[in-house]
């Protein structure tokens, strides 16, 4: 079984999340407060404490702040697409947000199909979101 991907747990904490990544939306959850953006999403504000907090949508912009290529021993699901790329992307909002994802060619391409050769720190890249699922939607990163 090869797949590329483990279904997340989604929760009351990222729930909105995922709703928008199914509309094509980017977001982060941002403290109702003093208005400071986080992700990953938790229930108190670590600059002001506050327990107040909302999901605002983002560009999806975002610059390559490090990457790596895993080789097995993988999880069943990877094993078959190794080496590819599990990359982590500075978001142009606020270069301290810093979402997981993974390279690819085009939207909906195969997460081995990016020249690894061609990766480089502080790539401009932007969310292309990949429909996995009817419900799963991936945000994954291309090129921009
Ligand atoms: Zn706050």
């Amino acid at each position: 079984m090869s797949q590329g991907y483990l279904p997340p747990p989604i929760d009351e904490h990222n729930a909105v999340f995922w709703e928008n990544a199914r509309r094509g939306i980017l977001s982060v959850e941002q403290c109702k407060n003093c208005e400071a953006r986080r992700f990953p999403p938790r229930p108190m504000c670590p600059h002001c404490q506050s327990t107040q907090r909302g999901w605002e949508p983002v560009s999806g912009r975002g610059t390559l702040w490090s990457f790596v290529l895993p080789h097995p021993p993988l999880l069943p699901e990877f094993t078959d697409l190794a080496p590819y790329n599990v990359i982590v992307v500075s978001l142009i909002e606020d270069p301290n947000l810093r979402m997981i994802g993974n390279l690819v060619r085009e939207p909906g391409g195969a997460i081995n199909a990016f020249d690894s050769t061609q990766i480089e720190i502080g790539q401009r890249i932007r969310v292309a979101f990949e429909a996995v699922t009817d419900e799963l939607h991936l945000p994954r990163w291309i090129l921009d």
